[in-house]
C-alpha cells in the first residue's frame, strides 16, 4: 500500500441507497481540485448486476470526457473486501451485494486500477486533505444521516484497521440496555442519533422538520435535538480520549441541524473532559457537503489502487 499519489486526473464513485455520484480531480504537488461531478439516481432495487452496470457506464462515460484519468476509486456503504475488490453486506442495498466482485468489472471495462473503499472513510479522507480536517493530527470524521458512518485518520492518514472497518463510531454502544440498532446490537450510538431516530424523538417525521419546529419554541423538538447532541457528544468524547484526537468533523445530511445538535455535543464532550485541557481539541462542521464521499473515493484511489492482474480464465473440469 501506497501513500503516494499518482500524478494526474482520478475519478471517484460514491454509491449510496438512493444516488451515484461521480467526480473527477485533478493532483497537483499536494494539492487536490475538482475537475467535474454529476450524480444520478441508482437503481438498487434493480439489484447488483444492474448497479454494477451502472457503475461501469458512468465510468466509461466520465473516463472519456476526461482523457488522462489514471486511476478509479469506488466508495460503497458498509463493509468490503479491499484485497479481492468485492463488497460485504451493505444494509442499505440489500443480501444480494455479499460477496459481489466490484473492483475487476470495472477495471477491466475502464482499463484502469481500481480500488474499493468504505463510504464514510472515503468522507473522511476528502475532509482530511481538502476540507474541515486540513492539518489535523489525528481526526475523527462522524456522518450523520439515515445511518451513522464514522472514520479516524492518524498522523495525516486515514486509519482503515485489520478489514477497512476501523472508525465505525456508530456501533459504539452509549447505553448497553438502550434501544435496537440495524447491527443487531442495543444501544450504539446509530440507534439514538440516525435521522429517523433524532425525528421521532423531536416528535417529527423529520430532522429538518424537528430543527424548524425547535427554532419555534417547540419543547419536544428542542430536547430531542439536545438528547441526539448529546449522545454523540458522549461517543466523541470516547474516541477523542482514546486517539487524542485534535479535530472532529461532523458531516451528513442531520449535520445539517448545525449547532442544534453541535451546540449540545461540545458541551458534552467539555463536560466529560473536565479537568484536563480541551482547548486543543476543535468539533466543527464538514465543508465538502454531498461530494465529500465521491472526492475521498477519487483521493482513496489515487493513493492506492494498484494494476490487477489479468483475469485468469476459470478452469473447467469435464
Ligand atoms: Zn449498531
Amino acid at each position: 500500500v501506497t501513500a503516494r499519489p499518482l500524478p494526474g486526473r482520478h475519478l471517484g464513485l460514491d454509491l449510496g441507497a438512493t444516488n451515484l455520484k461521480w467526480t473527477v480531480v485533478a493532483h497537483d504537488d499536494g494539492s487536490w481540485q475538482t475537475l467535474d461531478r454529476a450524480q444520478q439516481t441508482v437503481d438498487v432495487p434493480g439489484g447488483p448486476d444492474v448497479v454494477l452496470r451502472q457503475l461501469i457506464e458512468t465510468s466509461r462515460q466520465a473516463v472519456q470526457r476526461w482523457p488522462g484519468v489514471a486511476t478509479v476509486g469506488i466508495g460503497v456503504p458498509g463493509s468490503y473486501d479491499a484485497e479481492n475488490g468485492t463488497t460485504g453486506l451493505p444494509v442499505n442495498l440489500g443480501r444480494a451485494w455479499m460477496g459481489r466482485p466490484v473492483t475487476r468489472p470495472i477495471a477491466e471495462a475502464v482499463g484502469l486500477p481500481t480500488a474499493l473503499v468504505n463510504d464514510a472513510r472515503a468522507f473522511g479522507l476528502a475532509e482530511l486533505r481538502l476540507g474541515a480536517g486540513r492539518e489535523a493530527r489525528a481526526m475523527v470524521g462522524v456522518v450523520l444521516g439515515t445511518g451513522v458512518g464514522g472514520v479516524i485518520a492518524l498522523d495525516g492518514r486515514v486509519y482503515h484497521g485489520r478489514d477497512g472497518g476501523a472508525g465505525e463510531i456508530g456501533h459504539m454502544t452509549i447505553d448497553p440496555d438502550g434501544p435496537d440498532c440495524n447491527c443487531g446490537n442495543k444501544g450504539c450510538l446509530e440507534a439514538f442519533v440516525r435521522a429517523d431516530r433524532i425525528a421521532a424523538a423531536s416528535g417529527t417525521s423529520t430532522v429538518v422538520e424537528a430543527v424548524e419546529r425547535a427554532s419555534n419554541g417547540d419543547a419536544t423538538a428542542i430536547e430531542g435535538l439536545l438528547r441526539a447532541g448529546r449522545y454523540l457528544g458522549i461517543a466523541i468524547a470516547n474516541i477523542v480520549l482514546m486517539i487524542s484526537a485534535d479535530r472532529v468533523v461532523v458531516g451528513g445530511g442531520v449535520a445539517e441541524a448545525g449547532e442544534r445538535i453541535l451546540g449540545p455535543a461540545r458541551e458534552e464532550v467539555r463536560r466529560r473532559f473536565e479537568g484536563t485541557a480541551l482547548d486543543d481539541v476543535e468539533i466543527v462542521a464538514a465543508e465538502l457537503g454531498i461530494w465529500a464521499g465521491a472526492i475521498g473515493a477519487a483521493i482513496h484511489g489515487a493513493e492506492v489502487a494498484t494494476p490487477i492482474a489479468p483475469s485468469t480464465s476459470p478452469v473447467v473440469w469435464s
